[in-house]
C-alpha cells in the first residue's frame, strides 16, 4: 500500500456495534464481564481499551512494524524502554539528542545503577570501543535536535546485531513519512508524538513500536505495570492526526527547503543545519534513508550573542516563540535557554549548541508569509 492510504487507513475499522468510520472515544475504565472471566479481550483500560487499540494498530502499520504501543507521553515511551534493563546495564545514547531523554537518563535512571555513554553517532564506528560485556541497547535519534546531524541506521544495526543490543531509534524528527527505522533494522522505534504524529500542537503522546513478539509483550507488560498510558481522547486526536501526516509533512518539506535556503542566503545569518543541504556532513546517508529533509532545521547569527537572539526571537509575529515542534504553525524557540537548558553549559558549547542557536519548527503556512516575518525579525 502507497503511503498516502497507508495513513489514512491504518488500523481504523468501522466500529462494530454502530458502523461509525471513525473509532469511538470509549471513555470507561472497566468493561462488564458475563462471568468472571467471560470478557471480549477488554478488562480494565489502563491494561486495554478500544480506541488505543486502533492507534496502536495503526501506529504499527505506518512505521512498518508489527506492533504499536501507545503512552502518555514520548518520555514515558522512552522511560518504558530503559525500564526494560538492570542494575549494571550500560545504555550507549546519542550525544547530542533530545534533552528531555539526556534529562531521563542521567537523572533518574542513573540512580538506579544503569551506566549511560554518549557519543557522536555521526560516524555509527564511534560507538564500538564503548562495547563491553554489560552493554545492553543503543538510543540514537536522527536528524538530532538541535543540530541535525544524520545517523546511519543501518551501519548502527549492522554493529548492534553482531554484538546482540538492542537498537531503539527516536524517529520524532523524520517521522514514518520520511523514515522507517524498523525496516533499517533498528528493533524499536520511538516517538513523541506530540510533535508530527499529532501536529496539532494539541496533545502530549508517545509511542513504541516494535516487530518482536518477545520484545512487544515486556513492553506491554510494563505499559500495564507501571501505568503511562493514554487517555481514549487524546488517541481519538492522534488518530485523526495520522490521517493527514503525509499531506502536512509534504508542505513542512517544501516549505523548510525554501526557508533554509532563504536563511542560508541571509547576510546576517551565520550558519544554518538543514540536512538537506548537499554540503551537509549527513546528507549522503540522510539521502539513502529518508525520503525527504523536513522542516526542522537551526541556524546561529554572525552575531553570536545571546542578545542578538534574544532580539530575533522577540520580533517574528508569525513564528511563535515556544517549545515543541511539529505542528501546524510555526515555532521558534532558543535551545539553550528552553529545550535544552538541562545540558549543562560546557557540555552543550561542547556538542556545538552555542549560545545563539535558534531552532526553527517550520509550520504549513504559506512560506512567504514565514520568510517576510523572519525577515523583519533578523532585521
Ligand atoms: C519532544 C521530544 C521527546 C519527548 O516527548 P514528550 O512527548 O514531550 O514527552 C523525545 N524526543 C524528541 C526528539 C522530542 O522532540
Amino acid at each position: 500500500m502507497k503511503l498516502a492510504t497507508k495513513f489514512i487507513h491504518a488500523g481504523v475499522e468501522p466500529d462494530p456495534s454502530t458502523g461509525a468510520i471513525m473509532t469511538p472515544i470509549y471513555q470507561t475504565s472497566t468493561y462488564v464481564q458475563a462471568a468472571p472471566g467471560q470478557h471480549k479481550g477488554y478488562e480494565y483500560a489502563r491494561s486495554q481499551n478500544p480506541t488505543r487499540k486502533a492507534l496502536e494498530d495503526a501506529l504499527a502499520v505506518i512505521e512498518n512494524g508489527k506492533y504499536g504501543l501507545s503512552f502518555s507521553s514520548g518520555v514515558a515511551a522512552t522511560d518504558a524502554v530503559i525500564k526494560l534493563l538492570a542494575p549494571g546495564d550500560e545504555v550507549i545514547a546519542a550525544s547530542d539528542m533530545y534533552g528531555g531523554t539526556y534529562r531521563l537518563f542521567t537523572k533518574v535512571f542513573e540512580k538506579f545503577g544503569i551506566k549511560f555513554h554518549y557519543v557522536d553517532m555521526g560516524n555509527a564506528e564511534n560507538i564500538r570501543p564503548l562495547i563491553n560485556e554489560n552493554t545492553k541497547l543503543i538510543w540514537t535519534e536522527t536528524p538530532t535536535n538541535p543540530l541535525m546531524n544524520i545517523t546511519d541506521i543501518a551501519a548502527l544495526s549492522a554493529i548492534a546485531k553482531e554484538h546482540k543490543l538492542l537498537l531503539v531509534v527516536d524517529n520524532t524528527f523524520a517521522t514514518p513519512y520520511l523514515q522507517n527505522p524498523l525496516d533499517l533494522g533498528a528493533d524499536i522505534v520511538m516517538h513523541s508524538a506530540t510533535k508530527y504524529l499529532g501536529g496539532h500542537s494539541d496533545v502530549i503522546h508517545g509511542c513504541l513500536i516494535m516487530n518482536d513478539d518477545n520484545l512487544k509483550d515486556q513492553l506491554y507488560f510494563i505499559q500495564k505495570s507501571c501505568g503511562a498510558v493514554p487517555g481514549p481522547q487524546d488517541c481519538f486526536l492522534m488518530l485523526r492526526g495520522i490521517k493527514t501526516l503525509h499531506v502536512r509533512m509534504q508542505r513542512h518539506c517544501e516549505n523548510g527547503e525554501k526557508i533554509a535556503h532563504f536563511l542560508r542566503n541571509h547576510p546576517k545569518v551565520g550558519k544554518v543545519y538543514w540536512c538537506g543541504f548537499e554540503d551537509h556532513p549527513g546528507y549522503a546517508v540522510a539521502s539513502k534513508q529518508m525520503r525527504g529533509f523536513g522542516g526542522m532545521m537551526s541556524f546561529t547569527l554572525k552575531d553570536d550573542s545571546t542578545e542578538a537572539a534574544n532580539k530575533l526571537l522577540s520580533s517574528t509575529k508569525v513564528f511563535a516563540l515556544a517549545e515543541s515542534l511539529g505542528g501546524v504553525e510555526s515555532l521558534i524557540n532558543h535551545p539553550a535557554s528552553m529545550t535544552h537548558a538541562s545540558i549543562p553549559r560546557e557540555e552543550r558549547i561542547k556538542n556545538g549548541l552555542l549560545d545563539s542557536l535558534i531552532r526553527l519548527s517550520v509550520g504549513i503556512e504559506d512560506v512567504d508569509d514565514l520568510i517576510e516575518d523572519l525577515n523583519q525579525a533578523i532585521g
